[in-house]
């Protein structure tokens, strides 16, 4: 899988596809992204790579580190110390986008409420932690 920052500046490579895919709708999200819902997909810590690198870490919460590229702001990678050697790259970021569509929505009390996204995925109130780090069942 290939993709890159808006300017081009970094370019992203994953040697496998993501573990899992999904929305997430908690306000930190919505404010990184400037959307009213944010898709990430979560890679093994190993499959990605960053060329010519991801940056400086930036952490703004705890057991949150982010990472942006230095010259557009777009925000490149996420992880979560509570989410274990996984890499959540944004999903719009992504050349093959199309091909992953989410199979979660997480933060749902977080939505808002005008936002209807008609789906039959499954939902979390709150952190979806347990499913995101669950093996994909289709490989
Ligand atoms: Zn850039
Ligand atoms: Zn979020």
């Amino acid at each position: 899988m290939t993709g890159r920052c808006y300017c081009g500046g970094v370019q992203v490579n994953a040697t496998a596809r993501p573990q899992t895919v999904s929305y997430c709708h908690c306000s930190d999200c919505r404010r990184l992204s400037g959307a009213p819902v944010a898709a990430f997909a979560a890679f093994a810590s190993a499959d990605l790579r960053f060329t010519p690198s991801k940056g400086p870490r930036r952490s703004f919460s705890k057991g949150v580190d982010r990472w942006f590229c230095p010259d557009c702001g777009t925000q490149l990678a996420a992880t979560y110390d509570y989410l274990l050697d996984q890499v959540y790259v944004p999903l719009g970021l992504l050349d093959q986008a199309n091909t992953l569509a989410p199979e979660s929505h997480g933060h749902t009390d977080s939505a808002l409420p005008w936002l209807h996204i008609e789906d039959d995925l499954p939902r979390d109130g709150a952190s979806s932690r347990v499913r995101l780090q669950e093996p994909d069942p289709s490989g």
